[in-house]
């Protein structure tokens, strides 16, 4: 585009509160075949609630925990939310709070540890305990066929579930006994215009993806609630590969952009033809991005994409 020309278009999108970071960038996003969306705090508010408890067991048990520590609903969610005290994960934010509105008392973790993509481990007074997906559960040696029923249903209602284990604390060996105790399940509610944002893409031509490291069922619950083809789901994708996923699907030859939020997205947004970092996301986000939406609304990338078009035509 010219200078003039993209001056305007730059003018243009800053007013409706699209930002473009030169005008080079105007001319990339013209030339998107496809759209990659997050989907938490993207697609979704990111806003997450606790919305289930369950008791798992006592057949999971084998009996090695203590008689006090009962298998009662409150004891999981006590157990989950002490070890999810020193995360600022909403995930983890969400059963604090949800904890603390039940009347529950949490406590602070001794000892803490972040698996980014997968959950955390922490030491509790209760003992040591895992919160998170399959993945975190199973390399710790746990067998979660026994939640595998209830985990299932949860997902396909869109919920994210989430697996408990504690094993003894007493134990302070490397490899500890963990028995799975239950299952703690968080919520998210879809933007509102995320169906008009899909919609508005599928019309122009473009191909609309969901990345999440979220697991399948609930991505594709999601994926259906706002109108993406299941197939076009990419779930369980670790942070760190969710560049590598960007880049497979501009293997081959097709330019695309990648919408996304949070820390985790930076390298993705990179990786993309065009980076597009949504309002609340992080600075991180922001700054690894070509294109940021001022507003919360996905629908503005069709926005931008509007802009560009209009810009690119004027000096044709
Ligand atoms: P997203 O890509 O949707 O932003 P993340 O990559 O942060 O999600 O997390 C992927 C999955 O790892 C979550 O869906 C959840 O199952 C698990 N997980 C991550 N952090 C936590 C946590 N603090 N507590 C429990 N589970 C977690
Ligand atoms: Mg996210």
């Amino acid at each position: 585009a010219t200078p003039a020309a993209t001056m305007v278009g730059t003018a243009i999108g800053a007013r409706n509160g699209v930002l473009f970071k030169g005008g080079d960038v105007l001319e990339r996003v013209h030339e998107v075949d496809t759209v990659v969306f997050d989907k938490t705090g993207t697609l979704t508010k990111g806003e997450m609630e606790l919305t289930d408890v369950e008791v798992i067991g006592p057949a999971a048990d084998g009996g090695t925990l203590k008689p006090e520590t009962g298998r009662t609903e409150a004891f999981v969610l006590e157990v989950a939310a002490s070890a999810e005290h020193a995360s600022e994960h909403p995930l983890a934010e969400a059963i604090v709070e949800g904890a603390r509105e039940r009347g529950i008392e949490v406590e602070d973790p001794d000892e803490f540890e972040n698996v980014p993509g997968q959950g955390v481990k922490a030491t509790t007074r209760h003992g040591r305990v895992l919160v998170g997906n399959r993945k975190l559960l199973s390399e710790a040696g746990v067998d979660t066929k026994p939640a595998e029923e209830r985990m299932d249903a949860l997902e396909r209602e869109g919920k994210t579930a989430m697996l408990v284990a504690l094993a003894d604390g007493a134990n302070e060996s490397s490899d500890p006994d963990y028995r799975l105790i239950g299952i703690v399940a968080d919520a998210d509610t879809v933007k509102e215009s995320a169906k008009a944002a899909v919609s508005g893409l599928r019309e122009r031509g473009l191909g609309v993806w969901l990345i999440t490291g979220d697991n399948e069922r609930t991505a594709r619950a999601v994926a259906e609630e706002v109108g993406i083809d299941p197939d076009n789901v990419m779930a369980d994708v670790l942070p760190e590969d969710k560049a590598d996923a960007v880049d497979e699907l501009q293997s081959n030859g097709d330019q695309a952009m990648m919408v996304g939020d949070g820390v985790n997205d930076a390298p993705a947004l990179a990786a993309a033809s065009v980076g597009c970092a949504i309002g609340s996301g992080t600075d991180v986000a922001i700054e690894a991005g070509d294109v940021t939406l001022l507003r919360d609304d996905p629908a503005d990338v069709v926005k931008a994409i509007r802009v560009s078009e209009a810009t690119l035509q004027k000096i044709k």
